[in-house]
């Protein structure tokens, strides 16, 4: 499959790396958020997330990211992600992964990379810095980028476009079927899903086994 791939996707947060720090991190930053907005307490705040998350749970048929759940409260993006940028920064919690890089520049040797993602340009470089690949991708598509979130196919159609490639040209990597994955399936994309950078290790061995290099 991989022959006829020209580019590849990758998701960012639980695909490139996983923390539960930083997942804290998220879910504490969208809490203090709802507070702010709604004037609740903090308490109320996550307990309310928490619900939400499970409503949409249920449409999305996995889980959501804080955006979306935050975003079903009337908040607007810009402000959530003022909000957790000065809330944490990956920079603090995160290791560089070596393993991630070559097995990242060995992908790049035959095709071009790039990053898709929710996340904010800010904390998307920070983290990508932070993991010590800032300087591998090709580009980087974010939601400050088109203001598009996944599961919109136009998010994916339009850094396709961007790009100069055709959907079948294209893998996308990501950990959430529904929201990384089904859009770009639909649109003739192929797709991968990891469980985390463990499985982008081992895409990257049957490559190497694949190529006979
Ligand atoms: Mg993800």
């Amino acid at each position: 499959m991989l022959s006829s791939v020209r580019l590849i996707f990758f998701d960012l947060d639980g695909t490139l790396y996983r923390s539960t720090v930083i997942r804290e991190k998220f879910a504490e930053a969208a809490a203090c958020t709802l507070k702010k907005f709604k004037d609740v307490p903090l308490g109320d705040a996550r307990h309310l997330i928490q619900t939400m998350r499970q409503q949409l749970r249920l449409r999305y048929k996995d889980n959501v990211p804080y955006t979306l759940a935050l975003q079903a409260f009337g908040i607007p993006i810009d402000f959530w992600h003022r909000e957790n940028i000065a809330y944490f920064d990956p920079r603090d919690h995160l290791e560089k992964d070596d393993h991630l890089r070559r097995c990242l520049m060995e992908l790049k040797r035959k095709h071009r990379l790039a990053v898709l993602t929710n996340n904010n340009a800010t904390q998307t470089q920070r983290t990508l810095e932070a993991l010590g690949v800032g300087d591998v991708f090709d580009e980087v598509f974010t939601y400050n980028t088109y203001k598009l979130l996944k599961p919109d196919h136009l998010f994916f159609r339009k850094a396709i476009e961007h790009c100069g490639v055709r959907p079948e040209e294209c893998l996308i990597v990501g950990d959430r079927y529904s929201i990384d994955l089904e859009p770009a399936e639909s649109l003739g994309m192929h797709v991968c899903e990891v469980t985390g950078p463990e499985d982008i290790y081992t895409m990257c061995n049957n490559k190497v086994k694949e190529d006979g290099t």
